[in-house]
């Protein structure tokens, strides 16, 4: 009998593109799917093969919930510490799949990147683990771009800079960001007369815009256009941002690492669309030749591509315009730096809505069917 399987947050960022990777694969067929809403009740549901009901159900509503095999949420952390502990507590026996980060940390779940912990996957399976967490998305994005570094124990620490996508902070602050570039378009178009001799005058009558009251910033708090946010998530006691605090502890969570691997860094927002980018800063643990590090990256697995170190490849290829809506992990810049043989430098780009969101979650739901 098929799986019954329960979506929530498909409309969202993450979820919309979940879905739209699991028609592209077919997965629904493998399913009765079930979809939820916290805010349309009632309305009509995707069009889906092996859909159970027409009608959206409420995402709140214990008594379908519990009637499902498998949950999949993309709804944020908010839904995951309302519903989950409730589901639990009534003895539901389903496997939870989440794109939060609330669950990620706990004992009893394992966060998911099948190319990197697969063996971890199945034997939690084995042992009765039935919380599968999808990665932060930097983290899992950095872990398949340098996944042959990490197999081999190379790396002592990674000192890390982001580049994050406005879509990572979700639908609304993409919505913001648009307005954002539509209010100042209207500046330009206004003062097009400025473009040609005068474009300081110009510049500094988008910049006067971006403080004017009526500028689109309810959600962001700040511009992002013609900007940038060095800021992503909650403070934490240590004076890391959450975002920054997530890359050691979740890498050397998934890794199973015996010795602790150290990253941190800065995390930026910045206002491309879709992608993350990542400067990473790399101790070797010994001298391993460019070569030998080519070979390592690239065979590790099908996705990560070395780029060449020249300014027109870097240009072409190391970018979030040419990797988004792909699974392509780019990854180059990669050199020795000044500071010695076990110094080196990488710059890898991915999309976060896919490799750093629903991909590993449509991979663990494919291995939770089959
Ligand atoms: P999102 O885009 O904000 O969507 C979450 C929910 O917000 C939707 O399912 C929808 O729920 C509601 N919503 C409200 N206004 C909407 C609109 N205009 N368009 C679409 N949906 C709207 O959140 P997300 O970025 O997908 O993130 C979901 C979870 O995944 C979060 O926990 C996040 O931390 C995590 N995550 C996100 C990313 C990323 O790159 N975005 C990467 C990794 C992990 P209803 O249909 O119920 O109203």
């Amino acid at each position: 009998m098929k799986k019954k399987v329960g979506f929530l947050g498909w409309r969202g960022m993450v979820g919309s593109v979940l879905l739209k990777r699991m028609k592209k694969k077919k997965d629904f067929k493998k399913i009765k799917s079930f979809f939820f809403t916290t805010s349309q009740v009632g309305q009509k549901s995707p069009n889906i093969k092996n859909v159970g009901n027409i009608f959206l159900y409420d995402a709140y509503d214990i008594s379908i919930l519990k009637e499902l095999d498998i949950i999949v949420t993309c709804q944020g952390s908010a839904y995951t510490n309302t519903i989950f502990f409730k589901l639990r507590k009534i003895c539901w026996k389903g496997y939870w799949i989440d794109a939060s980060s609330t669950l990620r940390m706990n004992s009893d779940s394992i966060i998911v990147l099948d190319p990197i912990n697969y063996n971890n996957i199945l034997s939690g399976l084995n042992f009765g683990i039935k919380t599968f967490v999808g990665g932060n998305c930097t983290v899992s994005l950095m872990l398949l771009a340098l996944g042959g570094l990490f197999q081999k124990k190379l790396i002592d620490w990674v000192s890390v800079s982001t580049y994050q996508a406005i879509s990572g902070g979700g639908a609304k602050h993409l919505q913001e960001l648009l307005l954002q570039i539509k209010y100042i378009s209207k500046i330009i178009q206004k003062n097009e007369k400025y473009l040609e001799f005068s474009i300081l005058e110009l510049e500094h009558k988008i910049l006067k815009s971006l403080f004017h009251n009526n500028f689109p910033k309810e959600y962001l708090k700040v511009p992002l256009v013609n900007s940038l946010i060095p800021w992503i998530d909650t403070l934490m006691k240590n004076g890391q941002s959450k975002e920054e605090w997530k890359g050691m502890a979740e890498t050397n969570k998934i890794l199973s690492s015996k010795k602790k691997i150290y990253i941190d860094g800065n995390c930026v927002r910045i206002s491309s669309l879709r992608c993350h980018s990542q400067s990473f800063t790399i101790k070797l643990l010994k001298n391993v030749s460019i070569s030998d590090i080519y070979t390592l990256i690239q065979e590790h697995n099908k996705w990560v591509k070395i780029i060449p170190n020249v300014p027109e490849e870097t240009m072409q290829y190391l970018t979030p315009t040419f990797v988004s809506g792909t699974l392509k992990i780019p990854i180059g810049r990669i050199r020795k730096l000044n500071f010695g043989e076990l110094y080196l430098s990488a710059f890898s780009v991915g999309d976060q809505l896919l490799w750093g969101a629903a991909e590993p979650l449509r991979r663990i739901l494919k291995i939770l069917i089959s």
